[in-house]
């Protein structure tokens, strides 16, 4: 049975994820931005938990940790590099690292960019993938502490993945990022029709986080460094994927 997936918005527009294993009654939440909506999706559904699973430092995925824990004591899974302005870890873990929630395994993928140890967590059996801030729904993260060619890494790192793995990222970011990507990629076919569904979804007040990589790979512009017509679209046809890449990540900073 593949892991049951509920997504919790969490502040103005963050995300925070629980994942539960019906078997084991295993129940792990990726990131806690606050404790309060984690604790009531938790309750809602009788289910107690297991694991608490940290992507990276920032204040807006492990603020609400200390509460969280104090009414649900679970073991803390976060990146050995970061380990030191992290929340104390219960198991430190660097890519190539696994370990199991219920029955399924989870691999630690390095993912740095957004953050110099931002890790993500793939479960291959239930098709899901947690990216925070690394690869976003239409977006990635901005680059606060890595270098454009670690973020580029580590979306062809993602790219791999199959196609339809359910891509959880940790921001509602969406709108504006559709925005941007056709000031990138206006002829993309994909993203003008990924672009009116964003609109209809938000309209109903509707999340657009999860989403599957297929689409992802389809019209997020930070995957499609290597797409002829972006390059053409910024006047750099030829250049290395890394160069558009660099020169798109910079647009939409001034976006
Ligand atoms: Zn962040």
């Amino acid at each position: 049975m593949p892991l049951e997936l509920v997504t919790v918005p969490c502040l103005e527009d963050n995300y925070a994820f629980l994942v539960h294993d019906a078997d084991s009654g295993e129940t792990a939440v990726i990131d806690v931005p606050e404790a309060g909506p984690i604790k009531d999706a938790l309750a809602a559904r009788g289910w107690t938990l297991s694991h608490v699973l940290l992507t990276h430092h920032h204040w807006d995925h492990v603020d609400g940790l200390p509460d969280l824990l104090a009414d649900h004591p679970a073991k803390v899974i976060g990146a050995a590099a970061d380990a030191h302005r992290l929340p104390p870890l219960d198991l430190a873990v660097a890519e190539g690292d696994s370990f199991t929630v219920g029955s399924d395994r989870f691999e630690v993928l390095n993912v740095s960019g957004h953050t110099v140890g931002h890790i993500a967590f793939h479960a291959p059996a239930s098709k899901l993938v947690f990216t925070a801030d690394s690869l976003m729904a239409l977006g990635c993260g901005r680059l606060f502490e890595g270098t454009p060619a670690q973020m580029l890494d580590s979306m062809t790192k993602l790219a791999a993945l199959p196609g339809d793995t359910t891509v959880c990222s940790g921001h509602e970011y969406t709108t504006t990022n559709a925005k941007f990507a056709a000031t990138v990629d206006p002829e993309n076919a994909a993203l003008i029709s990924r672009t009116q569904d964003i609109a209809d979804k938000r309209a109903a007040g509707m999340p657009t986080v999860p989403s599957k990589l297929q689409l992802e790979l389809d019209t997020n512009p930070f995957l499609r460094a290597s797409d002829p017509a972006i390059a053409r679209t910024l006047d750099m046809t030829g250049a290395t994927p890394l160069d558009v890449f660099t020169e798109v990540r910079a647009r939409r900073d001034r976006f």
